[in-house]
């Protein structure tokens, strides 16, 4: 019993820390037209065919 009381308050104060992002992926976190948009903006070449849409 004590371990889990143990393991329980653990749990509490790990989600009670403030997170950090440590990388965000391009695919998933821009929409393809916002990722192509600021390619064209920029003058600069598509990464790959699979940008389009
Ligand atoms: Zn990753």
């Amino acid at each position: 019993m004590k371990a889990s009381k143990s393991k329980l308050k653990a749990e509490e104060i790990i989600r009670a820390l403030p997170k950090a992002e440590l990388h965000v992926h391009l695919i998933g976190s821009i929409r393809p037209e916002t990722l192509l948009s600021i390619v064209e903006e920029e003058g600069l070449e598509p990464p790959s065919d699979r940008w389009r849409t």
